[in-house]
C-alpha cells in the first residue's frame, strides 16, 4: 500500500451572535480547524486534524510534508512519524509543526485500523473497559461580567441530558470564579463531578486564592491554573492545595511531557491528539504517565474526527492501580456551537445513560460527510 494523494481542507464555521462564546484568553467567534485526507492506492483513505492556526498547519503539510508523504507506505507510522519530526525538530519542536503532523499520524493510523478491518482502540492493544464518562465541557461566558442565572441554567441543561461530569470554565477573576463554581454546585447536586478550568489564566497566587474559595464544592481537578511554561507554578499550586491539578493541553510530544511529568507538575495529564504529534505519541505520553503514576485522560476539541481519534485513546488507556475503587474514563465532550463535531461523521455519536460505548467500525469509526467539507471548505 502506498500514499496517493495529500490533501489539506481548512473548515470555517462563523458563529451567531447569541451563540459566540467566551473563555478567559479571548471570544470565539469563529471555528476554523484543519482537516486532512490521505488517499491511499488501494482506495482507502484516513481522516486526520489538527488543532491550531489552521492556515499555518495546512501550510506546513502542503509544503513541507506532501512530497515526503506520497508514495510511502501508510503502515510505516512511526518511520514516517520520525522522518517528519526530523525534518521540523531544529525549528520547531513545538507548536504547530508538532499539529500538522498530528493530522498525519491520525490519518494513518484510521487507514490502519481501514486497511486490518479492526477500531483503532483494538489495534492499540484493546479496552479494559465497556464504556467511558464524556464530561461536558461548556460553562463558557456569553455575557461578562458573568451572568450566573445563564450559567446555572446551561449547567441544569447537562445534567438533564444525562451528563455524570462537566467542566466549568473559569479565569474571569477571583470573585466571579469562585461564585460561578458555588451557584452550579448548589444547583446541581453533590452527585455530579464538577471541574474547573482556566486556561492558564493565572499566577500561582491567584490560582491558590481561588483554590481557597472553590475547594469545599469537591472539584475534580483544576485545569491549567497558570500558563504551560510556569512549571515550577504548576509545582506550587499542587503543593498547597487538596483539588487535583490538570494540564497538558497545551504541551507537545514526549520530550515536553516527560518534563512535565518528571516534575511532577500536575496530578492529571491531558494530551490533545490533535496537538502533540496524534496517537503514536499520545500512545508514548500515556506509558510516560504510566510510569509516573499519573492519570491521564485525553483532551479533545474540534471535529469529529477529533472526538473520534479521542474515543479510540481513552478506551484504549489501561486502567488505574487501584482494581476495587475504579473511576470511569473519563473524555472530554465539548458542548460549544460546532457543525464539525455534529455533522462531520454521518453518524452522530450517541450517547447512552450518559455513557459512550466502544466504535465498532474500523479505523476511527466514522464515514465522513464530504459535503459538508465542501459547503464550509475556505481557502488561505
Ligand atoms: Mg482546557
Amino acid at each position: 500500500m502506498k500514499i496517493k494523494n495529500v490533501e489539506t481542507i481548512v473548515l470555517k464555521q462563523t458563529l451567531d451572535e447569541g451563540v459566540s462564546f467566551a473563555y478567559s484568553q479571548a471570544w470565539y467567534n469563529t471555528r476554523t480547524i484543519m482537516i486532512l485526507k490521505v488517499t491511499t492506492d488501494t482506495g482507502i483513505v484516513g481522516w486526520g486534524e489538527s488543532f491550531g492556526p489552521a492556515f499555518v498547519n495546512q501550510v506546513i503539510i502542503d509544503k513541507y510534508f506532501k512530497d515526503y508523504l506520497i508514495g510511502k507506505d501508510p503502515l510505516d507510522i512511526e518511520v514516517i512519524w520520525e522522518g517528519l519530526y526530523n525534518m521540523m525538530r531544529d525549528h520547531c519542536s513545538k507548536g504547530n509543526a508538532i499539529e500538522a503532523i498530528s493530522a498525519v499520524d491520525i490519518a494513518l493510523w484510521d487507514i490502519k485500523g481501514k486497511y486490518f478491518n479492526q477500531p483503532i482502540y483494538k489495534l492499540l492493544g484493546g479496552t479494559p473497559r465497556k464504556k467511558i464518562r464524556p464530561y461536558a465541557t461548556g460553562l463558557y461566558r456569553h455575557v461578562l461580567p458573568t451572568d450566573m442565572d445563564v450559567l446555572v441554567e446551561e449547567a441544569k441543561g447537562y445534567q438533564e441530558a444525562g451528563f455524570k461530569a462537566m467542566k466549568i470554565k473559569i479565569g474571569f477573576g477571583i470573585e466571579d470564579d469562585i461564585h460561578a463554581v458555588k451557584a452550579i454546585r448548589e444547583a446541581v447536586g453533590d452527585e455530579m463531578m464538577l471541574m474547573v478550568d482556566a486556561n492558564h489564566a493565572y499566577n500561582a497566587s491567584t490560582a491558590l486564592k481561588i483554590c481557597q474559595g472553590i475547594e469545599k464544592y469537591d472539584i475534580r481537578w483544576f485545569e491549567e491554573p497558570v500558563p504551560p511554561e510556569d512549571i515550577e507554578g504548576y509545582r506550587e499550586v499542587k503543593r498547597h492545595t487538596s483539588i487535583p491539578i490538570a494540564g497538558g493541553e497545551a504541551e507537545f510530544t514526549r520530550f515536553g511531557f516527560n518534563h512535565l511529568l518528571g516534575k511532577r507538575a500536575v496530578d492529571v495529564v491531558q494530551p490533545d491528539c490533535g496537538v502533540t504529534g496524534g496517537i503514536s505519541e499520545f500512545r508514548k505520553i500515556a506509558v510516560l504517565a504510566s510510569v509516573n503514576n499519573i492519570q491521564c485522560y485525553p483532551h479533545v476539541w474540534g471535529s469529529a474526527i477529533a472526538l473520534y481519534t479521542g474515543i479510540n485513546c481513552a478506551f484504549a488507556l489501561q486502567d488505574f492501580p487501584n482494581k476495587l475503587v475504579q473511576e470511569d474514563m473519563l473524555l472530554e465532550y465539548d458542548r460549544t456551537e460546532n457543525i464539525f463535531r455534529e455533522r462531520l461523521a454521518k453518524e452522530p455519536l450517541e450517547l447512552v445513560d450518559g455513557y459512550i460505548l466502544p466504535p465498532t467500525k474500523p479505523g476511527l469509526g466514522i464515514e465522513i460527510n464530504e459535503a459538508l467539507l465542501e459547503e464550509y471548505r475556505v481557502e488561505a
